[in-house]
């Protein structure tokens, strides 16, 4: 049986499916060339991807002999899962296998900006010893405003409460009684204004859906404080770009963190490269090392499982 691998995995997985008697054709470049893709995909039983394979109609309906697609991460807006699901094909994710460096990061942005300890030992290195401009502020006691109550906004519930920091939760499809309510003391709000009205940091952990796209735009920033910030570490196109760009600028909103965006890498045009208060990077909050072990193994693993008919409960 053959699998082909279309972007980054690490050794761990690979080593894992050899294991289990696979052979492995692994081009981490090979997403970017649809046509290679199209001509060559019929001839393996497994194709497993990051985010920047588009497996579409077209891709399934050429891969005649696909029996199961891995995904190594959790957000399935790069696959067809219907049509996956219309043409008998399991989707196999890294359920849970990101979330806690997600939540790292989520937590790394509020402290960054509440203790800018990088600015105090720039401004030192220069030959000052400023001891007010770098004070900051604590983030204890501040209300941190979650969008989407999934695995993510649980990790970084615990570590927020723990921090002293006030939770409060915006999920339509979560009641008081599921475990991150009932666990973490996440306080829910019935209307995104609310949320946005009474948050210092915002932070977006839902998927991109149709009901997502551009969630947060203009009037939904004008609700927040002037002196709030925002965190994006779901999906590009869950914000208006444009819009946040207008209110960094303007000073409607304090500043911005955004680890995806609409279009990546980044257009160098896009005005929130000249924003100072927005802190861009390259979509690395679920990349760390101990993560993309976990999430390489967990996806080889459950696609090794699919092919031999076993029950996975990665499987969407
Ligand atoms: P999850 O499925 O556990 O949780 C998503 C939550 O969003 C669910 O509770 C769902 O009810 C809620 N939701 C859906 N539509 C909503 C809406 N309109 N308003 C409010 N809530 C809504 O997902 P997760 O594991 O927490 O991950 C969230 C997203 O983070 C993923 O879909 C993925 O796109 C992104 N992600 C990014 C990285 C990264 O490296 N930047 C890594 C991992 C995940």
């Amino acid at each position: 049986m053959k699998i082909l691998i279309t972007e980054l995995i690490w050794k761990e997985g690979i080593e894992e499916l050899i294991n289990n008697g696979y052979q492995v054709d692994y081009d981490e470049s090979l997403w970017s060339n649809r046509e290679e893709l199209l001509k060559k995909i019929n001839k393996y039983d497994a194709l497993i991807v990051r985010n920047q394979t588009s497996v579409d109609q077209e891709l399934m309906a050429a891969g005649t002999q696909l029996k199961v697609i891995g995904r190594l991460g959790v957000g399935l807006d790069n696959i067809d899962t219907k049509t996956a699901k219309k043409m008998g094909i399991p989707v196999v994710y890294a359920k849970n296998a990101n979330a806690t460096s997600v939540a790292e990061y989520v937590m790394m942005a509020m402290l960054s900006v509440s203790r800018p300890l990088h600015l105090a030992d720039y401004d030192v290195k220069k030959g000052n010893w400023d001891r007010k401009t770098y004070t900051g502020m604590e983030i204890a006691g501040k209300t941190l405003g979650l969008i989407g109550l999934g695995e993510i906004s649980h990790r970084v519930a615990k570590r927020a409460i723990s921090f002293g920091m006030n939770v409060i939760g915006y999920d339509p499809y979560i009641a008081d009684y599921d475990h991150i309510v009932s666990e973490t003391g996440v306080q829910i709000k019935e209307s995104l204004a609310d949320l946005l009205a009474e948050s210092d940091f915002i932070s977006l952990h839902v998927p991109l859906t149709p009901s997502t796209k551009y969630l947060i735009s203009e009037s939904e920033l004008q609700l927040m404080k002037v002196t709030s910030y925002i965190i994006n570490t779901s999906r590009g196109g869950i914000i208006n770009e444009r819009d946040l760009a207008a209110a960094l600028t303007n000073g409607s909103i304090a500043g911005a963190f955004l680890d995806v965006l609409e279009t990546e890498p980044i257009h160098p045009a896009n005005e929130l490269l000249t924003c100072p208060n927005a802190v861009v990077t390259p979509h690395i909050a679920g990349l760390t090392e101990e993560s993309q072990i976990r999430t390489s193994l967990l996806v080889a693993k459950e696609v090794a499982k699919v092919m031999k008919h076993q029950p996975s409960l990665c499987v969407i």
